[in-house]
């Protein structure tokens, strides 16, 4: 419901989309100012930044990383270092501009030395996270790495076994990848079977399942309205 400011409430399937729009954006907005102020866990004592996330939140696509890292702490932006520039040229070679998705991270703001999240953190932190989710409302997740992968899907499976492979989340389609920073690692490995080609099927795939949604959304079976 949505107070509508003479005393009584709103339901909010009788807005206009103008006006569910509206509402969406101003929810938004209110979860992006309590990210920037937030002090519930101990990593906003080291911060420079709090990354939220940026891209086209219409889009449907949505990717997840882990956590920012120094590059990303000072620029308050996501994946923005080298394995961010990977990322980028990930998404190119199937033809996607990475400002046509939208790019976040479990946790929003930087570990020290770039550790792995704490499960306390990462708790924290989730309530912006499935807000954004909630509001973005994609047709299709990647997770990338093992960090968002064990959170969203509650697995303790390794991501070898998982990546490339789809899962249905809350009727999202999720497909869990390499981490680029684990590729960076393996920067001359472009074996068959090895960490980049295999990345490279997975976001091939990614792409055509984009494809696919993106026309149901634009012929008018938008989720996102
Ligand atoms: S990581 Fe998340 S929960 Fe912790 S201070 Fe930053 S925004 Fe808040």
């Amino acid at each position: 419901m949505i107070h509508n400011g003479t005393g009584g409430t709103t339901e909010i399937f009788c807005l206009s989309p103008d006006e569910r729009e509206q509402a969406r954006e101003a929810l938004w907005n209110e979860c992006k100012k309590q990210a920037v102020e937030c002090g519930m866990c101990a990593l906003a004592e080291t911060r420079t930044n709090v990354v939220f996330g940026e891209g086209d939140r219409r889009s449907g696509l949505m990717l997840i990383g882990e956590a920012p890292g120094e590059m990303e702490d000072t620029t308050g932006r996501p994946f923005v270092g080298k394995a961010g520039q990977l990322l980028t040229q990930i998404l190119a070679s199937v033809g996607i501009d990475r400002g046509d998705v939208y790019i976040a991270n479990v946790v929003k703001c930087r570990p020290p030395g770039n550790r792995t999240p704490l499960p306390e953190e990462e708790a924290a932190c989730d309530k912006f996270l499935q807000t954004q989710i909630l509001l973005i409302k994609p047709s299709i997740i990647v997770l990338l790495g093992m960090t968002p992968t064990k959170w969203i899907l509650k697995t303790t499976e390794g991501i070898t076994k998982l990546r490339g492979r789809w899962f249905d989340w809350r009727g999202i389609s999720v497909m869990p990848m390499f981490h680029p920073s684990y590729l960076l690692r393996y920067a001359g490995d472009k074996k068959p079977g090895g960490p980049k080609h295999l990345s490279w099927l997975d976001i091939q795939e990614v792409k055509k399942k984009w494809d696919l949604t993106r026309e149901q959304r634009l012929g008018g079976e938008s989720d996102y309205d």
